[in-house]
């Protein structure tokens, strides 16, 4: 494609996406109208994709000038990026398939405009401003992080001191968690396996690694697939919710020999390693889709290997002498790096919760430490997605109202 088929092309997928985010269009109006973020400078390391593209203008909208990197260096696409880039007020640093050196250059050049509010997805621009790049800090009136992960890390930073600005937890609203994690991985994970394998998905067995609620979207769409379940957990409470959902629980020693397919989902490392890679079935087929690309540990199966090949787009069979396992997407989020992630409707409502909260730290001087998003600001995004459905729903009444919060109203 030609570099103006590009951006025609990108410039395409962005308004497929504006036209199925109502309440990022709603939040934008405003923004239009209002200016809160005139004169800022607003830094991103997200999945440079159609999604992301539109809140991405609804900053610019807002008045801030906006630079963007990837946060994932399989997730980016490259018309989506190459259309922002053409944008006024919009730097995007984005390409697909970088390697580790330009993926962090491309993160410097971000923070090279001074940014005053940072948006990340998995903490990328927060390390580097922590470790490389603190004299940039007094600049930084706060964060905002996307992913589970990202919060973890930052929970950590701030329990040792070390987190030098203020940053909202955006995963923690219930509009986004319960809906992204849950529904949006549920269904573009699956999108992005069954695209990539083109193979079915019933009768099969589906081994879920982790049952938060990303994985609880990964298993309840499989059943729906017609597979069957298998569950493998290390909190006794989420496991005992995947058992009484259906599913079987059991060690990932046991399940590892009898799934056809597996999906990691917890966001920590070495879930499947080389013990279970010699005991699973020739043909096995493994994705991720939690945080980062070492779920799956890719070093063990390589040196496994006897050889390696690419046996269809994006997957790769590893040869371990008595059987054959296929990796997709290199181990990397596979709903991002085989697919085009989350549904447009899903991101609607994370990333309505991202620019609210721009504007919340614009507008307030936040302390340094991990925030939550305010409450208020999670229910204007579940207020708007339901008005956007065609969706009323009934208001307590004062007497109601009474009687469930007081004790002089009757038992
Ligand atoms: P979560 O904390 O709700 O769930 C993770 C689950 O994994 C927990 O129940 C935990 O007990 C379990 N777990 C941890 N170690 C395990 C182990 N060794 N074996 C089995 N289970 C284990 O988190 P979540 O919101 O579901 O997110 C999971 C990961 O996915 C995070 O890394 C998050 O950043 C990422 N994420 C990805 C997408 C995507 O688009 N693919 C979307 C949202 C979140
Ligand atoms: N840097 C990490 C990022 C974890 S991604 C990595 O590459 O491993 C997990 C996040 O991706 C989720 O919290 C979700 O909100 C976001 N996401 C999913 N689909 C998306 C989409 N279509 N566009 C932008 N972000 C998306």
């Amino acid at each position: 494609m030609t570099e103006k088929e590009l951006i025609e092309s990108g410039n395409m997928k962005m308004e497929w996406a504006r036209n199925h985010m109502p309440v990022l269009a709603i939040v934008r109006e405003k923004f239009e109208e209002e200016k809160p973020l005139k004169g800022l400078k607003v830094g991103m390391a997200l999945h440079v994709e159609a999604k992301t593209a539109v809140l991405v203008e609804t900053l610019a909208a807002g008045g801030a000038k906006v630079s963007i990197a990837g946060c994932n260096p399989l997730s980016t696409q490259d018309d989506v990026a190459m259309a922002l880039d053409t944008r006024e007020n919009i730097h995007c640093f984005a390409k697909y398939g970088i390697g580790s050196k330009e993926y962090y250059e491309a993160i410097d050049r971000v923070l090279d405009l001074k940014p005053d509010i940072t948006i990340d997805d998995g903490a990328d621009l927060i390390f580097k401003l922590h470790k490389e790049r603190t004299d940039l800090l007094p600049n930084i009136l706060g964060g905002c992080e996307e992913t589970t992960t990202g919060i973890h890390r930052l929970h950590a930073m701030e329990k040792e001191g070390a987190l030098k600005m203020p940053v909202i937890a955006v995963n923690d609203a219930k509009t986004k968690y319960l809906f992204d994690n849950r529904y949006g991985t549920g269904q573009s994970a699956w999108d992005g396996i069954n695209r990539t394998t083109n193979l079915l998905v019933a009768g099969k067995n589906v081994v879920v690694a982790g049952y938060g609620w990303c994985g609880r979207g990964v298993a309840m769409r499989a059943e729906g697939l017609g597979a069957s379940v298998i569950v493998t957990e290390i909190d006794p409470i989420r496991a005992l919710e995947a058992r009484m959902d259906g599913y079987r629980v059991m060690k990932m020693e046991e399940a590892a020999k009898l799934g056809d397919l597996f999906v990691t989902t917890t966001g920590n490392r070495d879930i499947l390693t080389a013990e279970h890679f010699q005991v699973m079935q020739d043909g096995a087929i493994l994705a991720n889709s939690g945080h980062f690309n070492v779920e799956i540990d890719m070093d063990a199966l390589a040196s496994l290997s006897k050889s390696v090949k690419t046996v269809r787009n994006n997957i790769k069979e590893y040869d371990i002498g008595n059987r054959r396992i296929n990796v997709i997407a290199e181990g990397r989020l596979v709903n991002l790096a085989a697919g085009d992630g989350h549904p447009a409707e899903v991101m609607d409502m994370s990333f309505a919760n991202q620019a609210l909260c721009v504007r919340h730290i614009a507008e307030n001087k936040l302390l340094n430490g991990v925030h939550k998003v305010p409450e208020e600001l999670d229910m204007f995004v579940a207020k708007m997605k339901l008005k956007s459905m065609g969706i009323s729903i009934d208001e307590l009444t004062s007497t109601q109202e009474c009687y469930m919060s007081g004790w002089e109203c009757g038992t």
